[in-house]
């Protein structure tokens, strides 16, 4: 199954953070990373106090079910000693599913494709640099969904 994994950082040298999920990822049994997108230098959505993001995309060739790829996620986050103070709150390191092939998932600990990837250009710009016509399921072609935000709040490194 070929998965898309969102990846952002902003705290504690957030490109090596995202370098460092990157090698943990490709680590885990049953997952190989095979793409990977440019860095992208945001400010925080809540326009909050808090260091610029660092976002970046990977795609995931993996034979884990969606949910073990969840897990598999949330063990990184956990080894990188993410803190979750309040919900949109500085962090070292946070992995999202955005994509898992074409499935379309909602259970109570995993919805994908993940259900803010419309309204974030930090999630949308990265995946179309990956795949310029993919077709997300439920929402449509990328480009579409591209045309609908403003990107110019992302500086690509
Ligand atoms: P966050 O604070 O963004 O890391 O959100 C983590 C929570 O979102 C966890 O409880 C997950 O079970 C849930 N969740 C739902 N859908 C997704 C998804 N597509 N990717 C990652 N976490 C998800």
């Amino acid at each position: 199954m070929l998965a898309y994994i969102g990846l952002g950082s902003n705290l504690n040298n957030p490109k090596q953070q995202i370098k460092n999920a990157l090698i943990a990822l490709n680590t885990t049994q049953d997952v190989e990373v095979v793409g990977l997108s440019s860095l992208y230098q945001s400010k925080p959505i809540d326009g909050s106090d808090q260091p610029d993001y660092i976002n970046a995309m990977c795609q995931v060739n993996t034979h884990l079910t969606a949910l073990e790829l969840l897990y598999a996620c949330q063990d990184i986050e956990i080894k990188q000693h993410r803190v979750r103070e309040k919900k949109w709150g500085a962090r070292t390191i946070d992995l999202d599913i955005i994509l898992y092939g074409v499935q379309v998932i909602a259970s109570k600990q995993l919805v994908v494709p993940h259900p803010q990837m419309m309204s974030r250009a930090f999630v949308l710009v990265p995946l179309a640099e990956l795949e310029s016509d993919l077709k997300v399921p439920v929402l449509g072609p990328i480009q579409d969904l591209i045309d609908k935000i403003d990107t110019s709040v992302l500086k690509k490194l």
